[in-house]
Order: structure tokens, then sequence, then C-alpha cells
């Protein structure tokens, strides 16, 4: 009788360990890949945890990969990712035009995409684009630069130089335009005056967004114009590692000592060496883009498609990718200065006040 209670007992518990186990592969609901850019941009750090962490607490098992700023390194990731059966690919690419064949392969295995921050060009094989609004940047760095110039009170004129993003990033292009969009009548008017002569992505673009390419752009560009006693009242920078290679070339040759007045200086990303250097007085403005919401939203959209919905609240007109336009979430951008970063970064727990000593 004992006995056979025992045996009673052993094949109730192993029934209940085997439906124990059998729930839980139920839980994993496929793998995602998720392929970023680089590492030294801070975002992609905090983008690629938070990613993971939003898919994971839904059942789904992540593959995180960085690229190291390395095309053919990530094309290699991402068609691993396609050869191990991922059911959705987020990826923010290195080169939005180099992926088609790849994309190619993942569409015929109806494995989902989507362009994660930056719009992937020239291929159908993209479902879905999750960025903020682009174009916005670039209005909010240029008028945040009239901002710290006090024009209209201050008439100028002032002498700016431009920056821009890496020219194989869709983005660069639409922070570019942006910042245009307010800067061109100030220069046609004579207001703003771009000494250098230098315009166009195609000649301000900083290839790999590399801080140290524009520092070398901008020594050159001091040597060149401004050896006369001239002074250079405002830099557009498309992000915060972009803006402090420019720190470092104006620094260089004594802006921020005794007379010489730092630039306006903008930025993007909120990143903490920038946030302290606004607090130090060195750069004028970032634009804060929280991350956090991105990946969050992504996840969310991720699940909903694999899952057989339909995801709402899309922007349907502004993202062409050359072949097809790219159903969006935008998400909105902001302008930080010293005046505001506490509220909107360290208030909303982006950084914590601690990093900011
Ligand atoms: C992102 C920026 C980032 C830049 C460099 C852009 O595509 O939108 O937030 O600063 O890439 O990584």
């Amino acid at each position: 009788m004992n006995l056979l209670k025992s045996l009673a007992w052993s094949v109730l518990a192993g029934s209940l360990a085997l439906g124990a186990s059998a729930s839980a592969f139920a839980q994993d609901k496929g793998t995602i890949g998720i392929a970023m850019p680089e590492q030294t941009t801070l975002r992609w750090n905090s983008d690629g945890a938070e990613l993971k962490s939003a898919l994971e607490a839904k059942g789904y098992t992540v593959d995180l990969q960085y690229a190291g700023d390395d095309i053919p390194n990530q094309l290699a990731q991402i068609e691993n990712m396609i050869t191990k059966g991922s059911k959705a690919l987020i990826i923010a690419a290195l080169d939005g035009t180099t992926l088609s064949a790849a994309l190619e392969q993942a569409g015929a295995a109806d494995i989902k995409v989507i362009a994660y921050d930056r719009l992937i060009r020239d291929t159908e094989n993209v479902d879905y684009y999750t960025t903020f609004d682009n174009f916005q940047v670039g209005v909010l760095q240029a008028n945040s630069i009239l901002k710290g110039l006090g024009y209209p009170e201050n008439k100028g004129p002032f002498n700016i130089e431009l920056f821009g993003g890496s020219p194989d990033d869709n983005n660069a292009f639409f922070f570019y335009d942006g910042a245009m969009s307010v800067l061109q009548p100030l220069i046609d008017e004579g207001v703003l005056v771009v000494k250098s002569g230098q315009m166009g992505m195609d000649t301000v673009g900083t290839l790999r967004w590399d801080g140290a390419t524009a520092q070398a752009r901008m020594d050159n560009l001091l040597s060149a114009f401004y050896s006369d006693g001239s002074q250079v009242d405002a830099v557009l920078a498309p992000n915060d590692g972009v803006a402090r290679g420019i720190l470092s070339s104006l620094k260089g040759i004594g802006y921020g000592s005794g007379d010489l007045d730092y630039p306006i200086i903008s930025g993007q990303d909120a990143e903490i060496p920038s946030i302290k250097a606004i607090i130090a007085g060195e750069q004028y403005s970032t634009v804060y883009k929280d991350t956090r919401e991105l990946a969050r939203v992504t996840a969310d959209l991720v699940d909903t498609v694999l899952e057989g919905g339909e995801p709402v609240g899309l922007d349907t007109t502004t993202y062409e990718n050359g072949v097809k336009t790219v159903p969006s979430l935008l998400l909105t951008p902001y302008e930080v200065d010293a005046t505001n970063y506490k509220e909107l970064v360290v208030d909303s727990g982006y950084i914590k006040e601690s990093d900011l000593q």
C-alpha cells in the first residue's frame, strides 16, 4: 500500500514536472536578432540592453550583436541571425544601403525586419521603422544655436561652421536638412556667415560620426579661415561625439580661455560627458532622445506583429527608402541646455545625478 502510494506520488510529481517544463517551453516565443552598430556612441549600449530586457520579459530569446563599426561584420552577423532562424531582426544599420541581399533572404524566410533608429534603404524587405523625428532633431539644434547666439536681440553677423553626420547614415541627411531649414534663410540674409564656404552633406559629413575626424576638420577650418584674428561664433555639430571632437580642436588653439569664449555648439544624444560639458559652459546644447522608450515601443511592436496583431499609430508618409515608404513610429526629441538638463535628463532617470559629479 505504501509502495503503491509512493509510486502514485512519483507519477503525479513526474507529470507535474513534465507539465511545468512543457509550459516553460511554450513561453519561449523564439529568437529575436538585434544588430547594433558600435559601442563608442554611448547610446547604442543602452539601446541594446533595453531592447534585450524588454524582449526577454515578453518571452523571447535575444541574440544581441555589436558590429564594432565594421560594415562586413554587421552583414555577417545579420546573415548568421537569418541562418539560425530568428523570428525578427531589429537592425540599427551601419550603412543603410548594403543589406539588400541579406534582407531578401530574410523576406523569403518570412522574418520580420525592423529598422531601428536608422532607416534601411533600397530594399522592400523592411517591414517597420522605429525612430525619433529626425528632421525635428536638426530644427532643435539650429534653434538652440540661435538662442545661444542671442538672436534676434543680437543681430550678428555671426560666423558659423557646419558639420554633418556620417553620409552612409540616412539620419544624417534628416538632421542636416532640419537644421538648414532654419539656418539657410539666415545665411542668405547675411546674419550667419559660413567663412569657409563649406556647406552640403557631401562636404561637411563626418564619416562614422568619428570625433577625431571632426577634430581634424575643425583644425583645418581654424587654420585656413580663422587665423586672421576672426572668431568662430557657432558650430552646428550633429551629435555629442562630433561636438566633443570640435571642442578639442577649439581648446587646442585657446578657445575657452582668456577673452576667447567657446562658440555656441550643438549636439545630440545627451551623453554624460556632453551634459558635463554643457554644465561647464563648453558645449551649449544637446538633443535628448529617450532611447529607453524607443527600445520599449520597438519591443512592443515586434511582439504585436509576431503575435499576428496590427501595430497602430504609424506614420505612413515620411520615410521613403528608395523602394517603398516604410511605416514608421516616430518619438519626440527635446533640446537640452544648461537651463533644463536637470528636469529632462536627470529627473527622468536617463542620467544619474551622481554620474555628473
Ligand atoms: C543616431 C544618433 C547617433 C548617431 C551616431 C544616428 O543614427 O540617430 O543618435 O548619435 O547615429 O551613432
